[in-house]
């Protein structure tokens, strides 16, 4: 497929950035990750108080830095008996640069006293688009959520954070027992894309009839 247009993925995150990949590949969109883009890594603070104010805070400095239309995405995990946390902080939950294995550890630490039926949970991922080039003032923002409960034990190898410790809705099965294309078909990303997948085919659309009236003789 020739691809109409070219897509900045600003994730650093390996994970996502398989996912999202993988999600994008059916369009002809030809995928440029981060690091290809600009080698050396932005300083993006995520302060932001919200999914999407942190998915816009990363599209707008790759977007400015770049001049790339850019993807980025801002995602976690809501534990009900928690309040909502980790929340914007999944990443950090158990410190500035923690790794998965020590996020997922301090989750479990945090929910020891919780009963099996007060452990319920989702993800939330917020994807945000930007056309530098454009001249619409706001990002196109889509949402999506995957709702399901917080295991007493990591099981199976796939995904990525907190997939091992996450258990589906209506499932037995934790996110990381699920292959990628299982997990492509529920999980709160894919959600997220689906709702932007109109707004990227529009894009290429834009491209393709520009493309056409400059090569107009
Ligand atoms: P972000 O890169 O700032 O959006 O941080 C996202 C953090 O939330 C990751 O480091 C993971 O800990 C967690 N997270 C987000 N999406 C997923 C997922 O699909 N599976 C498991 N953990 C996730």
């Amino acid at each position: 497929m020739t691809p109409h247009l070219c897509v900045l993925l600003a994730t650093h995150n390996r994970g996502k950035l398989a996912e999202l990949s993988s999600l994008l590949a059916d369009l002809p969109i030809e995928v440029i990750s981060l690091a290809t883009a600009l080698p050396e890594k932005p300083q993006v603070i995520e302060d932001g108080a919200t999914f999407e104010d942190n998915a816009k805070l990363k599209a707008r400095a790759a977007a400015n830095e770049t001049m790339l239309v850019t993807l980025a995405e801002d995602a976690g995990l809501e534990v009900d008996a928690l309040g909502g946390r980790p929340g914007v902080r999944s990443a950090r939950f158990a410190g500035e640069g923690a790794t998965d294995a020590e996020n997922n550890a301090a989750l479990l630490a945090a929910l020891d006293e919780i009963d099996d039926d007060q452990r319920s949970a989702r993800f939330r991922s917020v994807l945000v688009l930007i056309d530098p080039w454009s001249d619409a003032s706001e990002p196109v923002v889509s949402e999506g959520r995957c709702e399901g409960a917080v295991a007493r034990q990591a099981r199976g190898t796939g995904g990525f954070g907190y997939d091992p410790l996450f258990v589906l809705s209506g499932s037995d099965r934790t996110m990381a027992e699920l292959d990628e294309a299982e997990k492509n078909r529920v999980s709160h990303r894919a959600k997220a894309f689906a709702a932007m997948r109109p707004a990227l085919v529009a894009l290429c659309e834009q491209r393709v009839s520009a493309a056409a009236q400059i090569a107009r003789p």
